[in-house]
């Protein structure tokens, strides 16, 4: 049987209620955005709902809106910070990379990112 977790307690939570510390760069009332504790650019950035959803591949149509409200946020992040460019990336599960299960996008800019060429 397959089995589904879900726990809302991931660190992203966490940062969403400031029990725990985090670089926090934007916000509004759906998102929040603060810098990755690894950076993987120069500038690395996540953005969250603040609505808990564990991954993109468990996304259903009731949550349309969360997913428009993400890219909106990326975009607002992107010019408070005044980015010429960026990469935005969504790993889905485990086998896609992905760590923490909340729904994140990372903002990678700061520098020539490569192609996929
Ligand atoms: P994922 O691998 O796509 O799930 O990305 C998770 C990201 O969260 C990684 O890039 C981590 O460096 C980052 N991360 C983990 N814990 C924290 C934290 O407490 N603050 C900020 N970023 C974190």
């Amino acid at each position: 049987m397959r089995s589904i977790c879900y726990s809302f307690s991931t660190i992203f939570d966490k940062i969403i209620k400031r029990q725990i510390p985090a670089k926090i760069i934007y916000e509004d009332k759906h998102c929040l955005a603060f810098e990755d504790i690894n950076p993987k650019a120069k500038i690395h950035v996540l953005v969250i709902p603040k609505e808990h959803l564990d991954r993109l591949s468990n996304a259903t149509e009731q949550h349309i809106n969360l997913l428009g409200n993400l890219m909106y946020a990326v975009n607002r992040v992107g010019r408070q910070l005044q980015l010429e460019g960026y990469r935005v990336v969504i790993n889905d599960g485990q086998k896609g990379g992905q760590t923490v299960f909340h729904l994140h996008a990372h903002i990678l800019s700061g520098e020539n990112l490569p192609g996929f060429e």
